[in-house]
């Protein structure tokens, strides 16, 4: 039974990203989707994945100024896309040297946020993060960021324009930054076929995490 619902269409997509054939339409768990008569392919939409990274030093936070629209002139926590072929707590580490020279490690991934966008749907992830190198290493890249600075909390709302899940990161989290432990690749249950590496990131397991476990354990 044909489905009614149809994936919205996207303007951008076409044609095959595969074989270049023009895209017709295919039920495909429970929606008609763009889907290529030629090679099969189906698309099942556009994403894209954010992140940003929580960096405390002595009771501040460092923010960045963004340098260009969408946006300019607004403080943000450092960030930016994460590229194809990396896990998004690389990704994270990579921007910030790239916008401010600083190097970071990973600690924890502190919150997702989930956005849909006119064209395609993004995935925000916020880290918390360690600086390694020294915090004098602090140089704003001057093109991606024009700016950037150690604020404390209660400066925030004094620089202006600030990024509103960043401002919500630093008011709900900073102050106790738990957070979802990156899971070392030798921990992690073995990729799928069609997975090359994988990134896994879980909840603390301590035993004051929950009240009660949710698998009864035998004495
Ligand atoms: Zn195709």
């Amino acid at each position: 039974m044909p489905s009614d619902i149809v994936q919205p269409p996207n303007p951008d997509e076409r044609f095959c990203s595969r074989c270049g054939q023009p895209l017709g339409l295919r039920e495909e768990g429970g929606r008609l989707r763009p889907a290529c008569p030629g090679c099969g392919h189906i698309v099942f939409g556009r994403f894209s994945v954010g992140v940003g990274g929580l960096i405390i030093r002595r009771s501040r936070i460092l923010l960045v100024q963004r340098a260009h629209d969408p946006g300019r002139g607004r403080w943000t926590l450092p960030g930016g896309y994460v590229e194809e072929d990396e896990a998004p707590h690389d990704a994270i580490v990579r921007e910030v040297l790239e916008e401010t020279a600083l190097t970071v490690v990973p600690r924890a991934l502190l919150a997702l946020r989930h956005a849909q966008n006119a064209r395609e749907q993004n995935l925000y992830l916020v880290f918390s993060l360690a600086l390694r190198g020294p915090p004098s290493a602090l140089r704003p890249d001057g093109r991606e960021i024009a700016d950037a600075r150690w604020v404390r909390p209660d400066e925030v709302a004094s620089l202006g324009a600030v990024g509103s899940i960043s401002k919500w990161v630093i008011e709900r989290l900073a102050r106790r930054p738990g957070g979802f432990r990156i899971i070392p690749a030798t921990q992690q249950p073995p990729p799928v076929l069609t997975h090359r590496w994988t990134a896994l990131y879980a909840a603390p397991s301590s035993r004051t995490h929950h009240r009660t476990p949710l698998f009864r354990q035998k004495e």
